[in-house]
């Protein structure tokens, strides 16, 4: 019975897929359909909107696949996407993994739709994942100045938390819009309990907030349903997971969010048009 009132309450719900396409760390050794290249991020994009992607989610990379946080490269990339994919809703990282320190924010001033923010530190596979608090600062007062909206990355509860903290301070622009990543080795597991948990404390004391979830590698396709059964937005794409299952590589990103896509069907939740995740997200009609 549960299930059931649940499940009117966010039947027709649209579902905002994020695609994130590339990250800093899969190369193509692991899977030879990353894209690279700025032309071949712009094709598979492109066929991730497709698919129904409204937001690509986009780190720039080298020649030789390291990560970059060139703001040439993501000039160009950002002129392709709007090109090749016209509306969808650009967002830009400024992850820790592309560069470093005050390097991560150089490219804000391109003015993109969104752009990541952690707002903590935490625990990564091999490293300390740091988030200084005049950092987190600067890149929150870079986005206000370039009108730039986050997606907060909460590796944590006390991210969560903080996003709260940092809104109501009226330090973030635009809507608070939070992303719960779970099953990054050493930080948050993937963990039922915790994202109920996560979801609770959005509703109770951000109820105007957006939220959505990533998994990585093989729990991309749980967290997706948790997330969409659960009314909330979710990501997908290969820099999480490359793969479909434990005996196929995913043969491009617009086949995980084709899986997504599904699992809206399945629960009755239309997937969001760039558009009506630009209005739902607050952000300017593109
Ligand atoms: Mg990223």
């Amino acid at each position: 019975m549960k299930r059931c009132s649940l499940m009117s309450d966010i039947a027709g719900k649209p579902c905002i897929l994020c695609c994130a396409i590339t990250g800093s760390v899969p190369r193509k050794a692991d899977n030879p359909a990353v894209p690279i290249s700025v032309a071949e991020q712009i094709e598979s994009s492109h066929a991730a909107v497709e698919a129904g992607a409204s937001i690509i989610h986009a780190h720039v990379r080298n020649d030789d696949e390291t990560p970059s946080s060139d703001p040439d490269k993501f000039a160009v990339l950002k002129e392709g996407l709007e090109k090749h994919c016209p509306g969808v809703i650009i967002q830009f990282s400024t992850g820790g993994r592309s560069g470093a320190g005050w390097e991560r924010g150089g490219m804000l001033s391109l003015k993109p739709d969104m752009a990541s923010l952690s707002v903590g530190s935490n625990n990564f596979p091999t490293r300390v994942y740091e988030n200084p608090p005049d950092l987190v600062a600067w890149l929150a007062s870079e986005m206000q100045e370039f009108s730039v909206t986050p997606e907060v990355e909460a590796f944590d509860l006390s991210h969560l938390l903080q996003a709260q903290a940092m809104h109501a301070q009226g330090k973030l622009f635009g809507k608070l819009y939070v992303q719960f990543v779970m099953g990054v080795k050493n930080a948050m597991p993937v963990d039922k309990e915790v994202f109920d948990f996560y979801v609770q404390i959005m509703q109770s004391r951000a109820p105007d907030a957006a939220w959505c979830a990533a998994g990585i590698g093989a729990a991309q396709i749980v967290v997706n349903e948790w997330a969409i059964a659960a009314g909330g937005h979710t990501r997908a794409g290969l820099e999480d997971n490359v793969r479909l299952n434990k005996a196929a590589l995913a043969p491009s990103n617009a086949a995980l969010i084709s899986r997504a896509a599904d699992l809206c069907a399945k629960y009755d939740r239309p997937v969001a048009s760039p558009a009506e995740a630009r209005a739902i997200l607050g952000l300017r009609p593109a």
